[in-house]
């Protein structure tokens, strides 16, 4: 076994629970290790049972002397039944649902259960306790779900914390014997200097404390030191691309002025200050023979859109070629249709290509006929999905990937992820590299931009277009649903349009996991929130909306079915619009005016707020309203923070205070590790992290010396590249 080891070669993941593990993204043994659990279940206080009393939890050993299955009557449940026995008394210990324990425990075996103690005087009963079998007279040894601090994971549906400890604690208990010959055992690459600094655990103790910690104090230490290990290799990582691309040669492109100017000039508005000087410091950075490396941040609506354009025309009328990446299908097309439209009379050649579809001069084009024109450098600017940078797609079977001759630039909307890689991708084996724009509406935290962003050039619009009114954002009791919905129909009446956001929708949690609140889904299913748009969807049309023209989106449509949606929406053919969080980001849609939400409380701050940039995009007054099906103070607090605050990057460092790293929302298409995620408020962390990685480069730029980070750092490349 070695760490790179699939998890199906494990003996106990059969096929199944190796889908469900990747849902976790656990592929390897290495990725089993380091995942890590994101809060402990105290079950360290074994008494005995004699002193049991209400409350808890508790941690009891002894014998069963009795197991049988009971049905309630009322609510039709099967409730098992077991009494346990040590030399002090006996304990009632009641399950609910899990009437295949009778079959797991016999009377005689010896068990630890642990859990909490309810009932009433000498009626008290342990209730749906964990459980474990243990040998007798070895009682305090190997406990893995009682008896200690449990590690309690992130999980999935049919995919419970209890398994998971199951399967790691083998993991760990093997990185005492060596993994593979020569080898003896997991390599820890933190440097010795630094483990010294910091009094760093090494790297085995530190896994072994994290997993099965011997008190709270070590699990924190531990974690502090992958913390630390996570941002120093991703510093390591930012700091070696940018050293790479400094000594990397870029076509110099002059900026045309007049040309630009006269651009400008034909729009229906004015840039912003912000704009221009975005615009500005993008065209001095093409004029240099070094690649770009900038990310343009701006609020959503803040009309990056024309920013990304003006630039590419510059680079078009040059003559070279500009690679222009969206996120999703809709997006492509929607950007290939602005930017088609903003250059129309500049004698610019635009193509889109996406996984499916290819169009050229707004006609359909087959794809080999594109590329065919992408290689002659016909086509200056080509906008597309994922598909630019795909050599092959599985699903269309197409083999060819697209050349340029002269490509100069590339710009990526909304990725989120590392620009660098897909760059790469496009520059392989070419003396020049292309510039890279990377566009982001996604309010990131200070301190995470500093990580991932650390050395990368930074143009923020900080200003939004002129007349725009401020959205009108309230959350909306359950009592004045109707009155909302009076109001959007009042809405559409004056011409408008309105989103409705559906919530997600988390599968039902699996009875399996005995131990009280730990099942905590991490991705919900696709087929549920399609289940409650459609609901939605009939309800809207058949009671709420009669008359009006309703219409659908979510993810499991055809690219071609959500495309004609979007396109019925966009040309006022639909007046509302029920979707899932598909609409979430980029959608241009200036006559919508409300944006109306389900279930608010189940969606980050973030998001909504991306939501809630759907409209606002006019000179209408426009509205977002919230409802939250469970509001709590958490929500409330979170909710009124989105009320009280425009600016998505204040709201995002508002939604770090509230609810914490762990829970933020998005955090994932950043393709930034969970454990960064959690550190972010600490700064000086983050800080120290950096400099170290700085020092280390200094003294050896190629890693020369340190061949165990190095390695580590194809791992990282490895991770946080495309899937
Ligand atoms: P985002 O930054 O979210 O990508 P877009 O580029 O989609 O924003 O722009 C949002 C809307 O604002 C578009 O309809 C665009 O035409 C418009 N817009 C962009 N810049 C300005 C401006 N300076 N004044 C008025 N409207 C603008
Ligand atoms: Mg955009």
């Amino acid at each position: 076994m070695q760490l790179s080891t699939p998890v199906e070669e494990l003996s106990r993941v059969g096929p199944q629970y190796q889908r469900k593990l990747k849902k976790l993204g656990i592929k390897t043994v290495r990725d089993a290790l380091f995942h890590f659990p994101h809060r402990y279940e105290d079950f360290s206080n074994l008494i005995p049972i004699a002193k049991a009393e209400v409350g808890g939890p508790f941690c009891f050993q002894g014998e069963i002397t009795e197991i049988k299955n009971i049905r309630t009557f009322k609510k039709r449940m099967i409730l098992t039944q077991a009494v346990i026995e040590d030399k002090t008394g006996k304990l009632k210990a009641v399950w609910f649902n899990q009437h295949y324990l009778v079959n797991t425990f016999k009377k005689g075996d010896y068990v630890c259960l642990a859990g909490k103690v309810a009932g009433k005087g000498s009626a008290k009963y342990l209730s749906s306790p964990a459980y474990e079998k243990i040998l007798k007279g070895f009682q305090n040894k190997e406990l893995i779900h009682t008896g200690r601090l449990i590690p309690v994971y992130p999980e999935t549906e049919g995919l419970s914390s209890k398994w998971l400890r199951f399967i790691i604690k083998p993991l760990l208990a093997r990185l005492a014997k060596p993994l593979s010959a020569g080898r003896q055992e997991i390599p820890d690459s933190l440097p010795e200097k630094i483990k010294k600094e910091y009094n760093f655990l090494p790297l085995k103790k530190a896994l072994w404390q994290i997993h099965f910690p011997d008190s709270l104090e070590l699990a924190e230490e531990a974690k502090k030191r992958f913390v630390f290990e996570e941002l120093f290799i991703l510093s390591l990582f930012v700091l070696r691309e940018r050293m790479k691309l400094n000594r990397e040669k870029a076509i110099a492109i002059p900026a045309d002025v007049p040309l630009i100017k006269k651009l400008t000039k034909g729009l229906p508005y004015k840039l912003t200050d912000a704009q221009r000087k975005s615009v500005w410091q993008i065209l001095k950075d093409l004029e240099k023979p070094r690649p770009m490396n900038r990310l343009l941040e701006g609020d959503v609506g803040s009309g990056k859109t024309i920013v990304s354009a003006i630039s590419a025309l510059n680079v078009a009328k040059y003559g070279y070629q500009t690679a222009f990446m969206a996120p999703t299908e809709i997006l492509a097309k929607q950007h290939y249709k602005t930017i088609t439209n903003i250059l129309k009379g500049f004698n610019v050649n635009i193509g889109l290509i996406t996984g499916k579809e290819s169009y050229y001069k707004n006609k359909k084009t087959p794809r080999k006929e594109l590329l065919e024109k992408v290689k002659n450098s016909k086509i200056d600017i080509l906008i597309g999905t994922h598909a630019i940078i795909q050599d092959t797609n599985p699903k269309t079977k197409h083999k060819t990937p697209v050349k340029f001759s002269r490509l100069a630039f590339v710009i990526i909307d909304e990725q989120h992820r590392f620009g660098v890689d897909q760059r790469a991708r496009l520059s392989r084996q070419k003396e020049f590299v292309p510039h890279l724009l990377s566009m982001t509406a996604t309010p990131i935290p200070r301190t995470l931009s500093l990580t991932i962003y650390g050395d990368l050039d930074l143009s923020v619009i900080d200003e939004m277009p002129h007349g725009r009114k401020k959205i009108i954002t309230k959350i909306i009791q359950p009592k004045d649903k109707k009155e909302t919905y009076n109001f959007i129909g009042s809405q559409v009446k004056e011409g408008r349009q309105a989103f409705v956001i559906c919530p997600r929708i988390e599968p039902p949690t699996t009875f399996q996991n005995n131990i009280s609140n730990q099942t905590e889904i991490i991705k919900s299913g696709g087929g549920m929130d399609v289940k409650a748009v459609k609901q939605e969807y009939e309800k809207l049309k058949k009671e709420v909306f009669p008359d009006l023209k309703i219409g659908m989106l979510h993810g499991k449509m055809k690219t071609q079915e959500k495309e004609k949606i979007m396109k019925k929406f966009k040309s006022g053919l639909i007046d509302i619009l029920v979707s899932t969080s598909v609409v979430e980001v980029g959608v241009d849609i200036p006559n919508a005016t409300v944006m109306m939400i389900e279930g608010s409380e189940k969606f980050g701050l973030a998001q909504l707020h991306q939501f809630r940039g759907r409209v606002g995009r006019s000179d209408f007054q426009s509205y977002c309203f919230l409802f939250a099906d469970k509001p709590g103070i958490i929500t409330n607090r979170r909710l009124r923070a989105l009320i009280s605050c425009e600016n998505g990057f204040e709201l995002a460092e508002k939604d770090l205070e509230i609810r914490g790293p762990g829970d933020l929302s998005g955090t994932r298409q950043w393709g930034v590790p969970d454990l960064i995620m959690s550190s972010l408020r600490d700064i000086s962390l983050v800080e120290k992290s950096r400099s170290e990685a700085k020092e280390i480069l200094k003294e050896d730029p190629t890693l020369k010396k340190h061949p165990l980070l190095r390695e580590n750092l194809e791992e990282f490349r490895k991770r946080i590249h495309f899937e």
